[in-house]
């Protein structure tokens, strides 16, 4: 399998004006956790200006306690600002990844059908999981606490230039060589954090291949390979994630030594400038309190860069779906359109008119297709398999664009109607028929939430379910799947037949499984069938002609073309392909 990095697209420098739109939200936290970040620093600035003060008094044999007692004061008050500020510094925080999920949740479930189709699935899933929690950092030490970093150094360097301006530049000399090396080593971290989050986005993919797989995979002998592919996605991360830790452990050093380097720089011209006079012990003191006060916030500002571009990383990940256009169903897919779905007179219910499509990779799967399906009526799809039966359906639900024809609903083109308005007049079985986890009602509910439970139970009468799922105590809420009942292939699509006959659709398009069918079942889809098409139009892709034998219309599909139409008794006259395709199946 591909366990090469997911294309989607190139790192698109993704920078700090891409964070504005996730943070605006969020202001007012923002702007309270800067304010207490300002009165913190404020508090902090004064503190070595108090020691000093303390310093003085004793010297000058003046009473201690009011000195002592206000740095006492300052002392607690900056403390419990601080802790203030981190709790609104984290709820702030917390908000900004929720709206980046809930912002980025709603893009995922609203994109083009094609999109899906083009990506992968738990790489698209890691981007809601890991990605957004590594924005929490970015916002935390990344946004707020470099502000608050920079408000006490700028005030600390202010002070420090008070107390003694050579000091200062022998301070500034040293550091400097520590920022440096670390805003260098940052531009990499930013690379391969992306890279590492990328990783952790194919393996998720990977993850979640096998599991959807996971009885296949099992039977075939190949739960070691996926295992394997799996543990190949996880060590990359965790290559990009220890060149990431590689390259930080290279700036901690440099900020060390630029630190100890400042300190010993200090003490040294500091004690020779306090021995011949030029300042006196209380501002030495207090230049090196301030120094501490630089150093502080330095090292923060430092780490908090390095975790900046680890966001930014994510951010760059999140990005790229919040970019792609989602598809909004209120609105026609031609702008200008814009028509009520109404019934009109005369037309039929459902009309495709010389339609050819190919999927965006290409090749052309449907060639000048027409059919009719009249309200009421029933129209089955026959042909071999590719012919390009499911296709149809796909298209008349809008999921791609057509390449040429028109699909019309009672005679007004699809394209000019609100996906959503059609889309409810529209029931749509898959071939693959998916239950949701979850129970009975659950999935019942999905098309329609407020049907009550006598509905429910009738519609699961009309297919022929009532006796499964009364077989468990706890009726519709029985949960479907492997902790509830197992449903069969055959009751699995009769519950999706289900939910959607609860939404009384118009049109029902059905895409018969493909996995054969005991007799049993066969008949009690062929029931469901007949129940079904009562009051409705019925459009079946059918696999097994027998389910569909007795429909108004047979249309056959051969390579993208309808290549015969007419009644059971009349394809077996007319249509070798027909012909063969019954007698494959003994009904000819
Ligand atoms: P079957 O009876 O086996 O279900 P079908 O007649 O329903 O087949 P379709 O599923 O419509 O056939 O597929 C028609 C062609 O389109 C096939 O060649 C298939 O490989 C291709 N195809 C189907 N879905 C996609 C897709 N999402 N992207 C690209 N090609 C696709």
């Amino acid at each position: 399998m591909a366990t090469a990095v997911p294309d989607l697209g190139p790192d698109t420098g993704v920078g700090l004006r891409d964070l504005l739109p996730l943070l605006r939200p969020h202001r007012r936290s923002f702007l309270l956790a800067a304010g207490l970040s300002l009165l913190g620093a404020a508090g902090a600035l004064a503190q070595p200006a108090l020691v000093a003060r303390v310093i003085d008094v004793v010297g000058a044999g003046e009473p201690l306690l009011p000195a002592v007692g206000l740095l006492v004061v300052v002392l607690l008050l900056a403390s419990a600002l601080g802790a203030l500020q981190q709790f609104v510094l984290q709820r702030t925080a917390e908000g900004v990844v929720l709206t980046t999920r809930l912002t980025l949740t709603d893009r995922l479930l609203r994109l083009p059908v094609a999109e899906y189709d083009r990506r992968r699935t738990g790489d698209l899933m890691s981007r809601v999981g890991s990605d957004t929690t590594l924005l929490r950092a970015t916002v935390t030490s990344g946004v707020v606490e470099v502000a608050g970093s920079a408000v006490v150094g700028v005030g600390a360097l202010v002070a420090m230039a008070v107390v003694d301006v050579w000091l200062l530049l022998v301070t500034v000399l040293a550091v400097t060589i520590g920022a440096v090396t670390a805003v260098l080593a940052s531009r990499g971290v930013r690379r391969l954090s992306r890279r590492a989050q990328e990783e952790v986005g194919a393996m998720t993919a990977a993850v979640e291949r096998a599991l959807s797989a996971v009885r296949t995979i099992r039977a075939s002998g190949a739960t070691a390979r996926e295992v394997a592919t799996v543990g190949a996605s996880a060590r990359r991360a965790y290559q990009a994630g220890v060149q990431v830790a590689r390259l930080e452990a290279l700036v901690s050093p440099a900020g060390s030594i630029a630190v100890q380097g400042a300190f010993l720089a200090v003490l040294g011209v500091g004690g020779y400038r306090v021995a011949d006079g030029t300042i006196s012990v209380s501002a030495l003191v207090a230049f090196i309190l301030y120094l501490f006060l630089l150093v502080m916030p330095l090292g923060q500002a430092i780490s908090a860069w390095t975790q900046l571009q680890t966001g930014l990383g994510a951010l760059s990940r999140i990005q790229e779906v919040l970019r792609l256009d989602p598809e909004d169903d209120e609105r026609p897919e031609r702008a200008g359109g814009g028509a009520p779905v109404v019934r009109t007179g005369g037309a039929p219910l459902l009309e495709l008119d010389d339609v050819s499509f190919g999927y965006p990779d290409g090749t052309p799967v449907l060639r000048g297709v027409s059919l009719q399906v009249p309200a009421g009526s029933r129209v089955a799809l026959v042909g071999p398999s590719g012919a390009g039966k499911s296709t149809v359906l796909t298209l008349i639900e809008g999921f791609y664009p057509l390449t040429g024809g028109a699909i019309r609903w009672s005679g007004t083109d699809v394209r000019d109607l609100p996906r959503a308005g059609l889309r409810a007049r529209l029931g749509y079985v898959e071939q693959e028929a998916p239950v949701l986890a979850g129970t009975v009602r659950d999935n019942l509910l999905l098309t329609r939430p407020d049907a009550t439970d006598p509905e429910l139970w009738a519609v699961l009468a009309d297919v022929g379910l009532t006796e499964v799922v009364r077989r468990s105590p706890r009726g519709l809420d029985v949960l479907v799947g492997d902790e509830g009942v197992l449903l069969s292939g055959g009751e699995r699509q009769r519950l999706a037949i289900a939910r959607s006959l609860l939404a009384r659709p118009e049109l029902l398009l059905l895409d018969e499984p493909t996995a054969s069918l005991d007799a049993r079942n066969e008949g009690l889809l062929r029931a469901t069938l007949a129940a079904a098409s009562s009051g409705r139009a019925l459009l079946v892709v059918a696999h097994r002609l027998s389910t569909v034998l007795d429909s108004d219309q047979i249309v056959v599909l051969d390579e993208g073309r309808v290549v015969a139409r007419g009644t059971h008794a009349e394809l077996v006259d007319s249509s070798p392909l027909y012909r063969e395709l019954a007698a494959a199946q003994l009904l000819v």
